[in-house]
């Protein structure tokens, strides 16, 4: 891939930087920002090397139009206060206000564009809307450094269409990312030991046929454990289940079986009536009441996850064990996280609840091997996929 010093001398030139800024917030406070943390070395260096830098990033997910909700403002405040400098913040993604703040802007001066998926053509299907706005983009620019990990499998206007129109280059943390999780898929010190959780099952379903064939165990928990319960023939009760894939789930059982790789799911887990219920009992995964959810792997099933961990080379984590945003449901996950730092395997943690969660239940981030700020990213680089973010900055 190409680097920030092949770019050449900075000073004066105008670099558009797309960053990761999709943090968590609860109203307008950000409640992580290990995002925005993550961007700062290379912004920090093209401020030094005396550009006028330009930030295009996205926040949740609004509609294709502006959304004050979404606006990225507490962004910008946080990234000043980091940066320990003014961030201009533009009030909208490539308009008038854009256009005047970045002619503002003098070397060394930071701006931040309005949320980019305040713009439709951002995440359109259609090359030739993309590339609209992609143009506008890099009419604000010299140069593009690439440095959101988390959306480079995203073929964006802002990730991929405007590599191709400007001078581009990868930036610190694309690179660090990249170096770090190819080494687990390319040539992973076995046992490769691949940890799974999470909500969004059928996201992840769909990683999981490739990692049978490259990780010698996959331990199943979170949400998506329900799925893989129920295609095993337990009963769930009124936990999170993809009844649409359950069959795919024993399709990929057969498959781990014949490919001999073991899958472990959890044997007890946390169940109350409700998500927001602190009323909850451990139980097997053979006794799980019909009118009570999962919400967490149990004290059982962390001990296994754990000697899985303790006794691998090469660990891949994605996705919480269970509903760790309440402490009654975050053992398991602690459990996992815990596992990773004191497990002599190398370790790497994607997700970005994942690493949310680290850092929300106190864990030190020296402790890992790698945290990945990218969810989606993280895990297509782990299944060996070529990402149209990252191919686009390797011509
Ligand atoms: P990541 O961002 O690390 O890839 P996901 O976005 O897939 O992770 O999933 C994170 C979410 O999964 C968390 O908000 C957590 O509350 C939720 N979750 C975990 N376990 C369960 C469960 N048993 N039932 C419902 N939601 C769960
Ligand atoms: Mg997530």
């Amino acid at each position: 891939m190409k680097t920030i010093d092949d770019l050449g001398d900075l000073r004066g030139k105008r670099v558009l930087v797309r960053s990761d800024f999709n943090v968590p917030l609860d109203g307008t406070t950000i409640t992580d920002d290990g995002r925005i943390r993550a961007a700062l070395p290379t912004l920090k260096r093209l401020l030094d090397a005396g550009a006028k830098v330009i930030v295009t990033a996205h926040l949740g997910r609004p509609k294709g139009e502006p959304d004050a909700t979404y606006s990225l403002a507490p962004v910008a405040a946080r990234l000043g206060e980091l940066l320990g400098q003014d961030v201009a913040l533009a009030g909208d993604v490539v308009g008038d206000s854009a256009k005047a703040t970045v002619a503002a802007l003098e070397d060394g001066q930071i701006a931040l564009l309005e949320n980019i998926r305040f713009d439709a053509r951002e995440t359109s299907k259609d090359e030739a809307e993309r590339g609209a706005l992609a143009d506008e983009l890099a009419a604000l620019a010299d140069a593009f450094v690439s440095d959101g990990f988390g959306v480079v499998h995203r073929k964006q206007a802002s990730v991929y269409d405007v590599a191709l129109r400007l001078p581009h280059a990868a930036g610190t943390l694309v690179l660090t990312e990249v170096e770090a999780l190819r080494k687990a898929v390319e040539d992973p010190e076995r046992p490769y030991v691949v940890v799974l959780g999470g909500a969004k099952v059928s996201d992840k379903l769909g990683v999981i046929g490739n990692l049978i064939t490259k990780a010698d165990k996959l331990l199943i928990g979170g949400g998506m454990m329900f799925t893989f319960l129920k295609a095993q023939g337990y009963e769930v009760g009124s936990s999170l289940l993809e009844q649409d894939q359950v069959d795919t789930v024993k399709g990929y059982l057969a498959q781990a079986q014949e490919a001999g790789v073991e899958i472990v799911l959890p044997v007890d887990t946390l169940v109350a009536p409700e998500f927001g219920s602190d009323d909850f009992e451990t139980v097997a995964v053979d006794a799980i009441p019909a009118d009570k959810m999962g919400l967490d792997i149990g004290p059982k099933s962390g001990q296994l996850f754990r000697e899985a961990i303790l006794g691998a080379k090469t660990i891949a984590w994605n996705g919480p064990m269970g509903v760790f945003e309440r402490a009654a449901y975050a053992e398991g996950t602690k459990a996992v996280a815990q596992a990773l730092v004191d497990t002599e395997g190398f370790s790497i943690v994607g997700g970005g609840d994942s690493a949310a969660a680290v850092r929300l239940l106190g864990f030190d981030e020296a402790g890992f091997g790698h945290i990945s700020t990218g969810g989606g990213a993280s895990l297509e680089l782990l299944e060996g996929k070529t990402l149209p973010g990252i191919a686009v900055l390797e011509d």
